[in-house]
């Protein structure tokens, strides 16, 4: 088999012989499973769920641009078109529906009352250009959300612009361009350990910086002593992500932070897994210049399907000057939205601009509520709960699969396990796809790169122990089947609406358009 750097097969390895499980029925449908066709399928040009009236004739104003042939959309009859959508979402898999063990995600529950403030009209029916007099409460919700993040970050400022946070990683890295810019220091180089996460090296790339790698400590931790041998005048930043992704805590970050600055650079936190620590670590006590946050893990805003990201960046008083506009600032005559570098003097080296407007609002307020909702006291047991389920699930399941860091004691807010010790020929892939037919989400799968076949088990604290530990019971049957050689395994899963893929193939060669059967018939003429 051919496998990637970090183990992963880049090839569907041949599924075992399963007759019964492969063609189970004539309709394909498995019980309350039931197979769907897409619309363009199914969907009949003449079709429609309701009775237009016959268009009135009118002259054409459109010089000969009208479509002259029918669009050819395909139809549906209302109560289809129910079904069709209403079948498609139940092969979905979300956070309402059960465990979702992403690591690196904080795929956390995302509690009602966020919604429910989020579409209330005052905060849901404004438009970013209203005049500033009309949407004060919306400019307090900002101004409010930024100082939380600023108080539980120990940091000086805060930009709330940014929409991700890669975007926000982009917001850092061009602040610490500008900073230097302004000092005449034109530096080349962002150092990032191995363990970073993809966005690192890729922001740092975007941003036109040689990006070099640092090397990890068998134990899991940034190499101190490797940082420290390659800093010099060439390096801008050290992008750190904390805790990392092999879920440990850098504990050297406040020693590094001291040499970086030493050496001229700055430390830019990538603070997605902010979830492990919030309440309990200030970054910027570690003496972080810049640090991403990401709403949709930490603060519990929805996430992927569920709606947007938002990733506002904190900053070092160092820093501050050079963040993006616009800015939120509470004056005696209530909110003013800073919209010009020459309008305040904290942002006079402003870098300009991340996005047209503000930034997320349905997320700030989203964000802002659960914020209030768990209190300062809450925000602390966030992050204890967190490490706690992530401690359990490490411990429950270290004497059945590779857990590389466990020695080095307790892990942060996410369990790592490796592919060491299965059988032969069994990979990740087989463990994460044999989940699947026990009804959970895999966990992250082959990341981080550093540990071979890794496994990444992120809990959150948002699950109870019973979710807990039927997730433990499952991981570890699955595990024992792959330790134990069951052939049976790596031809899971067998009760998903689709079984292996050719992941490689889909990737590369995605097919995006959907063509009709007869134009594909007459192209093979
Ligand atoms: C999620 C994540 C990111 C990227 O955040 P997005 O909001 O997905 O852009 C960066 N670094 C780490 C460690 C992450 O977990």
């Amino acid at each position: 088999m051919t496998m990637l750097k970090e183990g992963r097969p880049t090839r569907p390895v041949a599924l075992a012989q399963d007759k019964a499980t492969a063609n189970p029925t004539i309709t394909g449908n498995k019980a309350l499973m039931l197979e769907e066709a897409l619309i363009f399928e199914i969907g009949s040009h003449e079709t429609t769920g309701v009775d237009i009236a016959p268009a009135p004739q009118v002259k054409s104003r459109l010089g000969g641009l009208e479509r002259r042939k029918p669009i050819a959309l395909p139809g549906l009859s209302e109560p289809e078109t129910v079904r069709h959508y209403t079948r498609l979402s139940r092969q979905n898999y979300g956070i309402d529906l059960g465990f979702f063990p992403l690591g690196s995600c904080t795929m956390k529950h995302n509690p009602r009352l966020n919604e429910k403030m989020a579409r209330l009209p005052g905060f849901a029916d404004i438009h970013p250009l209203q005049p500033q007099s009309t949407v004060q409460g919306a400019l307090a919700v900002i101004h409010e959300l930024a100082e939380w993040l600023v108080t539980l970050t120990g940091m000086h400022s805060v930009a709330m612009s940014p929409k991700a946070g890669a975007h926000g990683e982009l917001c850092g890295l061009l602040a610490i361009r500008a900073a230097l810019e302004a000092r005449g220091d034109a530096r080349s180089v962002v150092l990032v350990p191995e363990s970073a996460h993809g966005t690192n090296p890729a922001t740092a790339a975007f941003c036109g910086y040689a990006v070099e790698d640092i090397p990890a400590t068998p134990e899991g931790r940034v190499d101190l002593a490797a940082l420290k041998a390659r800093l010099g005048p060439d390096v801008a930043a050290v992008m750190i992500t904390n805790p990392n992704t092999c879920g440990l805590f850098e504990r050297d970050l406040r020693t590094i932070s001291e040499a970086v600055h030493a050496a001229g650079g700055f430390v830019y936190c990538d603070g997605a897994n902010f979830n492990a620590i919030v309440g309990r670590v200030r970054p910027g006590d570690l003496g972080v210049d810049a640090m991403h946050i990401n709403l949709h893990k930490t603060f519990s805003t929805p996430h992927g399907g569920g709606g947007p990201g938002s990733g506002p960046v904190v900053f070092s008083e160092a820093l501050s000057p050079y963040a993006p506009l616009p800015f939120v600032e509470k004056t005696a005559d209530g909110h003013v939205l800073i919209e010009e570098e020459t309008a305040g003097e904290h942002h006079a080296g402003s870098f300009g601009r991340m996005v047209a407007f503000h930034g997320q609002m349905g997320m700030f307020t989203r964000a802002l509520t659960y914020i209030m909702s768990h209190g300062a006291d809450g925000l602390r047991q966030v992050s204890e709960d967190a490490v706690l389920n992530a401690n359990y699930i490490l411990r429950s399941l270290e004497d059945v699969l590779d857990a590389p860091f466990a020695a080095s004691g307790p892990c942060m807010h996410e369990a790592l396990f490796s592919d060491k010790g299965m059988a032969e020929g069994f990979t990740t892939l087989d463990i994460a796809k044999g989940l699947i037919d026990e009804g959970f989400h895999p966990m992250t799968v082959y990341f981080p790169l550093v540990v071979h076949g890794a496994m990444l088990v992120e809990p959150t604290e948002t699950e109870g122990k019973a979710a807990l530990d039927q997730f433990i019971v499952a991981l570890r049957s699955v595990a024992q089947r792959a330790n134990a050689g069951d052939a049976a395994l790596k031809g899971a899963p067998y009760f998903a609406p689709r079984r292996r893929l050719d992941e490689t193939l889909a990737a590369r060669k995605p097919v995006l358009v959907w063509t009709e059967p007869e134009a594909v018939a007459e192209a093979a003429e």
